[in-house]
């Protein structure tokens, strides 16, 4: 049994009407079903290439390869002459095929570097105990890595502030001396980055103050919760 050519199963997986011959063979034949199959689902995976997969280019050696191997057959026009010329169709399924590799290689190891990328060490980390009768708690760590230091804090259940917000300091242990560091937001999770420099030796308590817009920049004296950071 002549089995039917790869190059007129990918002309037909382009959408081609196949031959009557090709089309009876089809029928009887499970194995050119199966290589046809095989030409739809590179076909598809070709097409299904959106901009959005080029957010990484392909090393420059690839797309060099591609032009190298499409320019001396230019003048290819139609799937007639693809037909003819036998080789070009296969190839541009192909060479659209390793662009989806590439791609998805590329994407794996996305995957796999920011899955290994390092997590932040800690410094120094505590709980936050209510202070105004409020009933809620939460956690500060104080953590680093290549871009800096961040105050970590985490206060869940915060109820909304009427005309306002809920602010972080660092203070002095007796709280006589504090510095805002940032906003705490209706999550009640917020990465806040401290001022380089920042001993948290120095400063090692943790308020969160509820504030309002009144253009008072000091703390409000009305703290929610508080504690103290141990390294
Ligand atoms: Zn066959």
């Amino acid at each position: 049994m002549v089995h039917c050519d790869d190059d007129d199963l990918a002309v037909i997986a382009l959408g081609e009407p196949a031959s009557r011959e090709i089309e009876e063979h089809l029928q009887a034949c499970a194995l050119c079903r199966s290589s046809l199959d095989q030409w739809v689902a590179v076909v598809s995976s070709a097409r299904s290439i959106t901009p959005d997969d080029h957010l990484v280019a392909p090393p420059p050696s690839v797309w060099e390869g591609i032009r190298d191997e499409l320019e001396p057959r230019a003048t290819v026009t139609s799937l007639d002459d693809a037909r003819r010329s036998r080789r070009p169709v296969g190839w541009l399924l192909a060479a659209a095929a390793g662009v989806g590799l590439v791609l998805g290689s590329v994407a794996t190891f996305g995957l796999v570097t920011s899955s290994t990328a390092p997590s932040p060490s800690i410094v120094a980390q505590g709980g936050l105990d209510s202070m105004d009768g409020v009933a809620v708690a939460g956690t500060a760590a104080v953590e680093e890595d290549e871009t800096g230091r961040h105050l970590h804090v985490t206060v869940p259940d915060l109820p909304p502030v009427e005309d306002g917000y809920y602010e972080v300091w660092m203070a002095t242990a007796d709280a006589s001396t504090m510095v805002a560091v940032g906003t705490l937001g209706p999550s009640g999770d917020s990465i806040l980055t401290l001022p380089a420099g920042m001993n948290v030796a120095d400063f090692p308590l943790v308020d969160v103050s509820v504030e309002h817009f009144d253009g008072n920049p000091g703390h409000s004296a009305q703290s929610v919760v508080r504690g103290l950071l141990a390294t």
